[in-house]
């Protein structure tokens, strides 16, 4: 059909649906199923067929700019490169994503009590920032850790975060039966005696049986201190400097 318009006409439709917006200036007009070049102020010239232009369809890159829900109710996608790869997220995004859902996703706080209060810095909550971080720190097959530089850490931020080992990892978990119970970590409280005992890659070594809670106690706190400083020199050279540090200073609480 091809409804005929005149270039007046089509400005001042165009200014009717989209207001100041766009610069027409060096727009060819024909008619209206016709393709015509438009301005973005941000985001420069773009070609849109001229009915659909002015049925309100504007920039397709502020349109996907005002698509980017956030994650979790925080997180924003604002990288504009590929994620996906073969279906898959790349690496980076994976990890950032689940920083997220640790600490914002309520299904997930739900399952994991232990990271109720925690969050992520202003910075990291865009997923450009994370990503640089990301490639300049990421260790092929470590995880993203919030403790050890700073125990008792609450936010994910690049002052408090490191890629460490697995094994590094699981030992700082918080054991979740110790924080319900009134037993001290590491100590079992079998009416009158007192079991101390360390747990390493999963599997519970005893420590010995006590007479007080606090001698049960230190026992545990003196082994796994030790355990923590054997684990800095298993991995040392193969952790940051500030992690092998930080692993040296770790105190049981
Ligand atoms: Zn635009």
């Amino acid at each position: 059909m091809g409804r005929l318009l005149t270039r007046n006409n089509l400005l001042q439709r165009a200014h009717e649906v989209h207001g100041d917006k766009y610069d027409y200036t060096n727009t060819v007009y024909i008619n209206n199923r016709h393709k015509i070049d438009v301005c973005c102020p941000i985001h420069g010239v773009f070609t849109q067929l001229a009915n659909i232009h002015l049925q309100g369809k504007g920039c397709p890159k502020c349109a996907k700019e005002q698509n980017y829900k956030p994650i979790y109710g925080v997180g924003i996608n604002d990288y504009r490169g590929i994620i996906r790869h073969k279906g898959v997220f790349i690496k980076s995004y994976a990890v950032w994503a689940s920083m997220l859902s640790r600490c914002y996703d309520k299904n997930y706080l739900r399952k994991e009590p232990a990271y109720i209060g925690c969050g992520v810095c202003e910075e990291w909550k865009y997923y450009s920032n994370f990503k640089k971080w990301f490639d300049d720190n990421y260790i092929d097959r470590y995880v993203l850790d919030k403790d050890v530089l700073k125990p008792g850490n609450k936010v994910y931020s690049p002052e408090n975060c490191a890629f460490i080992p697995v094994e590094i990892n699981r030992a700082y978990e918080r054991r979740k039966r110790n924080i319900i119970k009134k037993c001290p970590t590491g100590v079992v409280c079998n009416g009158k005696t007192f079991k101390a005992y360390i747990t390493i890659n999963s599997q519970k070594y005893d420590i010995g049986t006590f007479q007080t809670a606090q001698e049960a106690f230190d026992k545990y706190k003196f082994y796994k201190e030790e355990y923590i400083k054997s684990l800095a020199e298993k991995y040392k050279g193969k952790i940051s400097k500030e992690v092998y540090r930080a692993m040296y200073r770790y105190k049981v609480t």
